[in-house]
């Protein structure tokens, strides 16, 4: 008879969405884990806030159900039934000339259609000249190569012209991501655009002759949320699971011990903790990931250290009844901003608008965004002058002249990760660098794999297999020492 597996002893350091998934897949493979979480709450940048009778997304605002992982994971936890999916509407774009609908068919990646774009008002009849030729300019350019990666920015203006990346790229993609679309990476940014990039596919007839997009599942919207926020699904994640759980502790070394690792944990007070792992998720912000790996390998945390990010901010207003009116007459459920605005303000969503949950209130929500990568001035304001110069902005952008309470001010200083371009080949480097100097330590979440929540979904299962295999080969080998 075979001896029952010992369980190994897994730290999760980091309570965020990876990590929690990270967590949730060990345990369930039986493995004995602990998670570790500086503040005191689980979510990391899912938070959902309570503002009078509404739970708020002050982080991230929906998953995207389009994304496998995500379908399933929802589905596994049995929270398909009560998905919110967001409402169909209008969003708007600031141009230097005033608010522009946004074409239809127009996404983070650029136009999937020319006609909408043609009468849209946004382009010059230049510009709209030169990006009717991506069809030609697709067959003639060279295609990337493999090993080669460029920025959002360069490929789109190379397709289209430069002005679609500066009047659709820039405020849709740019204002996702904080960052600059002539930076960010095309391979880790607009992985959808890559098959075109390298096989010179033309964007706008391969998109053309697409079937419809084919939803998710039949009863899965495409972008969801629940009644009670994110944190729904976050809360969802360790229940009913044997995993410990250590809030306010932060985990500020990581040495090796006779067998797998000792990590040196402080809470608030400054009392200090060893934890013993035989595996390690750093499921943190790669600032955070850094000193802990440096002194095994200078060169991962270089690697690390040399990751940017760019400080956002959110910030909910509440109109009351009266301007309800006008904001309904305004229509849409957001507003995107390019980076040569000048203002602060990159997005504003209408919240009341674009979420069920919040249709029937008496006041309207609005959720303003700010914060790009390169661009401090957020760190000049206290949370005061930040709401009020952002409210004055967003009355500025669509005119709406009336009283507005502010609700929440959130701050992310660990902020949006800048993957820019070379990201995946720096990332091979740093695992490749991990494997060698740290075994059995693995490094996931949205500094890796890409911010949205379904990749992190992805990434924290693929360090919980990364751990698992890791773990079974060790086992084995001392099966077959002993
Ligand atoms: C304002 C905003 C809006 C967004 N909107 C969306 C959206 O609508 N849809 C979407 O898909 N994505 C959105 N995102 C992105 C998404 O929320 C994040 O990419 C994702 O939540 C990151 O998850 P994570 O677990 O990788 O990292 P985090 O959520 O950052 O979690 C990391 C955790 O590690 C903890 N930690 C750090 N250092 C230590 C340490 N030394 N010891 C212990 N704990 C530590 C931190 O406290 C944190 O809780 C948004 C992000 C922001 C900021």
């Amino acid at each position: 008879m075979t001896e029952p597996q010992r369980a190994h002893r897994v730290v999760v350091v980091g309570g965020g969405m990876t990590g929690l998934v990270a967590a949730r897949r060990l345990a369930l493979a039986g493995q004995d884990v602990t998670v570790v979480e500086q503040r005191g709450r689980l979510g990391g940048q899912v938070h959902t806030v309570r503002m009078g009778s509404r739970w708020v997304d002050v982080g991230a605002e929906a998953v995207h159900l389009g994304a496998p992982a995500a379908r399933q994971l929802v589905t596994e936890l049995g929270l398909v039934d009560s998905v919110l999916g967001s409402r169909a509407g209008q969003s708007w774009l600031w141009t230097g000339r005033g608010l522009r609908a946004l074409p239809a068919g127009v996404t983070p990646s650029g136009p999937t259609r020319l006609r909408p774009v043609l009468t849209s008002g946004v382009m010059s009849a230049r510009g709209l000249g030169r990006a009717g030729l991506e069809p030609l300019v697709a067959r003639v350019r060279p295609g990337l190569a493999d090993d080669e990666d460029v920025s959002v920015g360069e490929f789109v203006s190379s397709r289209f012209g430069a002005e679609v990346t500066e009047r659709f790229i820039d405020p849709l993609l740019g204002s996702l991501h904080a960052g600059d679309v002539h930076r960010l990476s095309l391979r880790a940014c607009a992985p959808a655009l890559v098959d075109a990039a390298t096989h010179r596919r033309s964007l706008v007839r391969r998109r053309q002759a697409a079937a419809p997009q084919p939803g998710c599942a039949p009863t899965l919207p495409m972008f969801g949320t629940w009644s009670g926020g994110l944190h729904t699904l976050t809360e969802a994640l360790l229940a009913g699971l044997p995993v410990t759980v250590r809030l306010g502790c932060r985990v500020q070394r990581l040495t090796a011990a006779p067998t797998g690792y000792a990590l040196e944990l402080a809470d608030a007070g400054g009392a200090v903790a060893e934890l013993r792992a035989d595996a390690v998720v750093l499921a943190v912000p790669a600032s955070a990931a850094s000193p802990l790996v440096a002194p095994h390998s200078p060169r991962a945390g270089g690697i690390l250290d040399d990751a940017e990010v760019a400080k956002v901010a959110t910030v909910v207003l509440g109109f009351n009844r009266s301007a309800t009116k006008a904001l309904r007459a305004f229509g849409g459920t957001g507003v995107l901003l390019p980076s040569t605005s000048g203002m602060l303000l990159k997005a504003a969503t209408h919240l009341s608008r674009k979420w069920p949950q919040f249709a029937d209130d008496d006041s309207c929500l609005v959720r303003l965004s700010a914060g790009r990568s390169g661009d401090d001035r957020l760190a000049a304001l206290t949370d005061d002058e930040l709401a009020r110069q952002l409210a004055a902005e967003f009355r500025t952008v669509t005119g709406l002249d009336a009283p507005a309470e502010v609700l929440h001010v959130q701050r992310w200083p660990d902020g949006l990760p800048q993957l820019g371009v070379g990201h995946q080949a720096r990332l091979h480097t740093l695992r490749e660098e991990l494997a060698r100097a740290l075994p059995g330590v693995v490094v996931a979440g949205s500094a890796y794999e890409g911010l949205g929540l379904a990749s992190c979904i992805t990434s924290g299962e693929a360090a919980a297999a990364a751990v698992s295999a890791g773990l079974t080969r060790t086992t084995t080998t001392k099966e077959v020492r002993a």
